[in-house]
């Protein structure tokens, strides 16, 4: 009997799947249907993969809440019956996303492994088939016969990070993606070194459960000096926004011109949440530090601690879609739902 892991790879667009006709030299789609011919070297791999393809496979740029639900679906209804996931996905919205899927499935017990390459699988200086073959063995490890790893990462040149902690930082270097205030899971050099203390435990007695519904009538506010009072005015009176997250200087400063509290406070009275989300790479959001973002917390503004942007639009639209009463929304945002932002 055959018992290495099953594990079904997953093909949504993006980059990696381009190969190069040799004849006239442009980038084409790969076939998935002939991966295994394409890259023999999975074939080495102790496991057995199956694909599956988006049927339009589509540039990342392009992703939206119809298309998340459209991948969650592939992985939920083939839950049982495989050992782990890879998602082959563009860079550009990896991270939105790998966050949006991470938000999808609660108490996850197997991997869900997101990777892609900054060039295609078909060229020649390509960084796909090393991202490509160790996700595969990463989604394959097991240990007493269950999966080392049970939640979403992001596979990019030799590090497995948390997902819903990751940014794209580089469209040039291989190392495209950093996850700033998370540790790496796993490490690849000679060996894949798992770094077992920062892996998500899990509770393997409680079911998994798929949450589909997400609120989509968001917005992201990036603060800067000298924003303007009317515009603002304009966009906060919107009745079709339903939630909002402002990126923040530093540890959660804005300006503290009357106008811009009055503004918020006013909008959350509304029954609109307003996120706190630092601009800054690293570091979190400690509302009350300076006195620039006490009136925020006065009024209601929830902490996004040191929650991505990426993973803070994720969660905002997965909580809108639970449709929660606005006190509860806040206090399970500031909370740790899939280790997406520190407890403390
Ligand atoms: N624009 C591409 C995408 O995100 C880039 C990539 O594949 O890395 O789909």
């Amino acid at each position: 009997m055959n018992t290495s892991p099953n594990i079904l790879l997953i093909y949504t667009g993006g980059t990696i799947g381009m190969i190069k006709d040799f004849e006239t030299g442009a980038l084409i789609a790969f076939d998935f249907d002939e991966l295994l011919l394409n890259i023999p070297e999975l074939k080495q791999l102790d496991c057995n993969i199956d694909t599956v393809s988006f049927s339009t496979p589509i540039d990342s740029s392009d992703m939206n809440v119809d298309r998340w639900k459209e991948l969650g679906d592939v992985i939920n209804e083939n839950y049982e019956n495989y050992d782990g996931f890879v998602v082959l996905h563009g860079s550009d919205t990896m991270s939105y996303t790998a966050s949006a899927i991470s938000f999808m499935f609660e108490n996850l017990t197997k991997p869900i492994i997101f990777t892609g390459s900054q060039l295609p699988i078909g060229d020649l200086r390509t960084d796909a088939k090393e991202n490509l073959i160790t996700a595969v063995q990463i989604s394959a490890l097991q240990k007493k016969g269950k999966p080392v790893i049970t939640e979403v990462g992001l596979y990019f040149e030799y590090k497995l990070l948390r997902a819903n902690r990751t940014t794209k930082i580089n469209a040039e270097h291989f190392e495209a993606f950093q996850s700033m205030n998370y540790p790496a899971l796993v490490e690849s050099g000679v060996h894949l070194k798992v770094n077992t203390t920062f892996l998500r435990t899990v509770n393997r007695r409680k079911k998994m459960v798929y949450h589909t519904h997400f609120d989509n009538d968001i917005l992201i506010l990036k603060m800067f000096p000298g924003i303007n009072e009317r515009i603002l005015e304009d966009i906060f009176s919107s009745e079709t926004i339903k939630g909002i997250i402002i990126e923040t200087y530093g540890a959660g400063n804005t300006t503290t011109k009357k106008w811009f509290i009055h503004l918020i406070s006013e909008t959350i009275k509304r029954g609109v949440p307003i996120v706190n989300v630092t601009q800054c790479a690293g570091g979190s959001v400690e509302m009350g530090k300076y006195d620039t973002s006490v009136a925020l917390k006065k009024a209601g503004v929830i902490s996004g601690k040191d929650i991505t942007t990426e993973a803070a639009v994720a969660k905002l639209m997965y909580l809108l879609g639970e449709k929660l009463p606005l006190k509860v929304l806040k206090t399970i945002y500031e909370t740790s739902l899939r280790g997406e932002m520190s407890e403390n």
